[in-house]
């Protein structure tokens, strides 16, 4: 079972993953848990390159390419394998990021991300994806309040660049009504876990 989360910075992906991950294992569930961009050492040398702040003048379609070029690397070498050895898979963010960001927010076209995504991994998506809903302004919010995240290339980009993401994913949940689930991120912590363990609690049945 290949299993991805997605939503905008501060929805608490990162941090849900891991108790996810947790109580997957306690239940004697084979689980690896990895994330994008990264989750091997040549994808996170992409990611650096990507979300280096420095890297003003990136064209879009270099960025939509080298996230495309990170997840190939990161499917083959890492996920594909787990998969085919009978492990289940929860990523933080995989394709519908770059359909949203990139296709969506960035205004390449999700039909023209959605290809170069295709020639990197194939036309398999995952099986589920569990989507972190939340206003833009609750989850800068919380980054801010933690102040210890990593520098960023898109620290720069404005409120409506995060508003057009969050469309960018709801629009997919439409394109998409089966595979993805979408749980409110706007509830504590303990709260969004139960919510996520009930979803993958019903897609194992
Ligand atoms: O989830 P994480 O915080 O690790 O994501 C790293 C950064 O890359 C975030 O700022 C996220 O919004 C951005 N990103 C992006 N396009 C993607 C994937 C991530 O702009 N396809
Ligand atoms: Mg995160």
């Amino acid at each position: 079972l290949f299993i991805t989360f997605e939503g905008p910075e501060g929805a608490g992906k990162t941090t849900v993953i891991q108790k996810i991950a947790e109580r997957l294992a306690q239940e004697n569930i084979d689980v690896l848990p990895t994330r994008e961009p990264g989750g091997i050492e040549i994808a996170e040398k992409i990611r650096a390159v990507i979300l280096d702040p420095a890297h003003t003048a990136m064209d879009e379609r270099t960025e939509a390419l080298l996230y495309a070029a990170a997840r190939s690397q990161h499917y083959f070498e890492k996920v594909r394998p787990a998969l085919d050895a009978g492990k289940m898979v929860i990523c933080d963010r995989f394709i519908d990021s770059s359909l949203a960001y990139q296709g969506y927010a960035r205004g390449i076209g999700v039909d023209e991300v959605l290809a170069i995504n295709e020639f990197a991994i194939g036309k398999k998506l995952p099986d589920v994806t569990i989507l972190f809903d939340l206003a833009p302004e609750v989850g800068l919010a919380r980054i801010y309040a933690h102040g210890n995240r990593e520098v960023n290339r898109l620290d720069v980009e404005s409120l409506a660049f995060h508003e057009k993401v969050r469309e960018g994913y709801l629009q997919l949940v439409e394109r998409y009504p089966t595979r993805i689930k979408v749980v409110n991120a706007d509830q504590n912590v303990e709260q969004v876990i139960e919510d996520v363990w009930s979803l993958l609690c019903d897609t194992m049945q």
